[in-house]
């Protein structure tokens, strides 16, 4: 009997396998289509300062799917990762984000907004992603000292010399870089003074325990110094209560972001959410 019941379970399990399998194909080939047939869309999230002065956006890719509807990043940039097609995808959003701070260049209400773009390890690592973001620039004419992109640790795991080289021919045009979610991968410290960043984001993993876990709010404290005095700007993400914030702000992180200050949005919403047309996407937040 016993038998026979593990023959049933690897029989689901194979049947099981096979449905991902499939559905995973499926995915790959319409993410394939899916850039040229446009369904890819920014939405923008403010970065504010403990005066709630917004300094700038992170824009965050989603996919309007056809059938499936709004997709998140964590549905599809695993498969985009591992396909390859985050190449174009990151050009992509690089070069709508681009385009972005081009048409805010002269609204005097607009042209101090910064963008951050998030970069995968993998596109990063293409050999030829310094005359990649340079040649964006220049389509654009977006202005370099208003892009910032983010890294995250997992770019340090080969080749630290060349992530290091390249960040420097990039920082020389003018741009900036964030080092994404940090703390939660697996650096060593000592990469902090090697690599030329201008900013630190403390991941909402620690943020969330703010109030509930004093360990946590060690070390986030310990981020904060530490970025503090290597000169680091510090944003922390996932800012969702009055008591996270406060607890950031009292401790020194200059930037928060986080659904307290507005969820991630379209750009026609975000700009009148800018524009105090429309109020911020969350009910929390009160401007002073
Ligand atoms: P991330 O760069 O760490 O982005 C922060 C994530 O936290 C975003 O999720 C954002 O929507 C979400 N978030 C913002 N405020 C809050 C909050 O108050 N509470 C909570 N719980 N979450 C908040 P999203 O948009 O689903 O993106 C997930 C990840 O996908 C990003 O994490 C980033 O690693 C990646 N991603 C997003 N857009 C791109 C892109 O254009 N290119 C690449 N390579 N990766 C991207
Ligand atoms: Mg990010
Ligand atoms: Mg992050
Ligand atoms: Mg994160």
């Amino acid at each position: 009997r016993a038998k026979a019941d593990g023959g049933n379970a690897l029989r689901f399990f194979e049947a099981d396998m096979q449905t991902r399998i499939t559905a995973r194909a499926a995915l790959e080939n319409e993410l394939h289509a899916a850039i040229a047939a446009r369904q890819f869309v920014l939405h923008y999230q403010s970065q504010v300062t403990s005066e709630n002065r917004v300094v700038g956006a992170e824009v965050l890719v989603r996919w309007h799917h056809p059938v499936r509807g709004l997709l998140l990043p964590g549905q599809f940039i695993d498969v985009a990762e591992d396909t390859g097609l985050i190449i174009a995808l990151g050009l992509w959003v690089l070069e709508t984000a681009c385009r972005q701070l081009t048409a805010w260049r002269d609204d005097p209400q607009r042209q101090h907004l910064q963008l951050s773009v998030n970069v995968s390890a993998r596109q990063f690592r293409e050999g030829d992603f310094v005359d990649q973001v340079s040649q964006v620039l220049a389509r654009t004419g977006a202005d370099p000292r208003k892009l910032k992109l983010e890294l995250t640790e997992s770019l340090l795991h080969e080749k630290v010399a060349d992530a290091i080289g390249k960040m420097e021919a990039l920082a020389a045009l003018g741009i900036r870089f964030s080092m994404d979610d940090f703390g939660t991968g697996y650096s060593s410290l000592s990469y902090m003074t090697q690599l030329p960043l201008s900013q630190v984001k403390v991941d909402k993993f620690f943020v969330h325990r703010i109030g509930l876990d004093a360990k946590v709010e060690s070390i986030i404290q310990a981020i904060i110094g530490m970025a503090r005095s290597l000169e680091l700007e510090i944003v922390a993400e996932g800012v969702e209560t009055p008591a996270q914030r406060d607890f950031l702000v009292r401790h020194g992180c200059g930037l928060c972001q986080g659904y307290l200050f507005g969820v991630p949005q379209p750009l026609e919403i975000y700009e009148r959410e800018l524009d105090g047309e429309l109020p911020a996407s969350n009910p929390a937040f009160l401007p002073q």
